[in-house]
């Protein structure tokens, strides 16, 4: 054969290959007793592909220790456990590759400083499944790429899966990002009810250890209103089934966290727990529901916007009366102030975010202290006293996809260019103390200060207060 005609040769094999331009992933799982084994087939006409296993949240570094027995079964496939990246070479438009993800917590485990990051590590034995799905799957360069999902193995207990809502490990079709971006758990208490909300279905997935009706009814009740409220005051047309899940957690050193995805929230609490709806767990909850508007961009934004939603949205749907709303946000007023690291630079603070758990919670507080210092000159310029839901209807179209510049962009339409600039560098930026003018607060309120300078909203005017929270006058 003359050199010519060998290379039309190959080329004609791998047009043949890679009919289909698109790249897919299909994946089969398959539970081992103590682990989950991944086989994954890639179909793609690119030369290689890079993928990332789990992320840096939670501050973790050793995620590739749960990440094991890689083995390329067609085409070539390499690790580099210091990036976590997986590069994938097809060989005639296909790869296929295995490893299993095998973690569990440790008999003894007890952590008190990891107070967020357990969350993020994978337990996985006969006795329960819990795992986010940036530890099973690999998150490819491209997320809309197509994805399916199919168990060939299930353990003896029920399985649920986030990504694929009220159909546990049925199979899946979806997205990179719907599959990689969620939450499994398992339990052989595992139950699944249906909550129709606004006619539609969702669901309310617990593994209840104890007072189960109480329990039940209660968390029945909280997710219907709840739910019901918050997505009306997004004026959702068409939403995706939700799923709240409450699952257990072993040797629990710190209940107050969760974890929001874009169409559930996972939290977990002590399985000893009589009494699950505590307010600081409906706080908790309430705030990863939230997660589900507010969850992109810098942490100010995402934690600290959504912490303000969580404060605003217990009084709108009813929960709680408007002195709640004064509480939650007088002890975000007093972690900050208190905060060693309270003035430091607002991107140093981004940079430090899972290093220490006070630059978390400054993020959380100062952006929540930033956006009621907004409120108050939304409403005096707009003349609106729901000055968050014009707020929020203004970054509504970018939720999706936000940015500090887009964010500023909606803010200055609203108070002014100059105005919004000037407030952000000043408190997002360069970490300065809020001033909290009496003429630039939401009506009906004024901050006092403690002897030690932490301010503290009190309510002057209890109607003017109330009329903050436009959803709950409606009702
Ligand atoms: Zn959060």
């Amino acid at each position: 054969m003359n050199p010519l005609k060998f290379i039309l040769f190959c080329a004609s094999v791998l047009i043949t290959a890679c009919t289909d331009k698109s790249d897919r992933i299909d994946y089969t799982l398959s539970w081992t007793g103590n682990g989950i084994r991944v086989d994954m087939e890639v179909r793609s006409c690119l030369d290689s592909l890079f993928f990332t296993y789990a992320t840096e949240n939670g501050g973790f570094t050793d995620q590739m220790s749960w990440f094991q027995d890689l083995t390329p079964l067609k085409g070539d496939v390499t690790a580099d456990p210091a990036t976590r990246k997986i590069a994938v070479v097809p060989d005639g438009g296909q790869a296929r590759l295995s490893y299993t993800v095998r973690c569990a917590l440790p008999e003894d485990y007890y952590s008190p400083k990891s107070c967020l990051w357990d969350m993020f590590r994978p337990d996985l034995d006969g006795e329960m499944m819990f795992t986010r799905t940036e530890n099973l799957f690999l998150a490819p360069e491209n997320m809309a790429t197509p994805v399916s999902v199919r168990w060939a193995e299930v353990p003896e207990y029920p399985v649920y899966c986030i990504y694929n809502p009220g159909k546990g490990t049925d199979p899946y079709n979806g997205t990179a990002g719907s599959v990689v971006g969620s939450a499994i758990v398992g339990d052989p208490l595992l139950e699944v009810d249906t909550i129709m909300i606004n006619g539609r279905a969702n669901y309310l997935v617990t593994a209840l250890r104890k007072s189960h009706d109480m329990n039940i009814i209660t968390l029945k009740e909280y997710f219907r209103d709840f739910y019901g409220s918050i997505s009306e005051f997004w004026g959702e047309e068409d939403p995706e089934p939700y799923s709240m899940v409450i699952f257990p957690f072993r040797n629990n050193t710190f209940e107050m966290t969760g974890n929001g995805f874009s169409n559930g929230f996972l939290s977990r609490y002590d399985a000893t727990a009589d009494t699950i709806l505590t307010t600081g767990r409906r706080d908790i909850f309430t705030h990863e529901i939230g997660h589900k508007w507010i969850g992109g961009g810098n942490a100010w934004f995402s934690e600290g916007f959504n912490e303000m939603q969580t404060g605003y949205q217990t009084v709108a749907s009813g929960l709680d009366k408007p002195s709640f709303f004064a509480e939650y946000l007088n002890h975000a007023l007093a972690g900050l102030h208190r905060n060693p690291h309270r003035n430091d630079p607002g991107d140093l603070a981004e940079e430090r975010f899972w290093d220490d758990g006070d630059y978390t919670w400054l993020l959380y507080w100062r952006g929540f202290s930033y956006a009621f210092h907004l409120t108050g000159l939304v409403e005096k310029t707009t003349g609106k006293p729901d000055a968050w839901k014009v707020m929020m209807d203004a970054v509504k179209p970018f939720l999706h996809d936000f940015s500090r510049e887009r964010f500023l962009e909606a803010m200055g339409g609203l108070i002014g260019k100059e105005r919004t600039e000037a407030d952000f560098r000043k408190y997002i930026l360069e970490g300065q103390d809020f001033d909290y003018r009496p003429e630039d607060l939401p009506s009906g309120c004024a901050i006092v200060r403690l002897p030690d300078g932490t301010p503290k909203l009190e309510i002057t005017d209890t109607l003017l207060f109330a009329r903050h929270f436009s959803v709950h006058l409606k009702s």
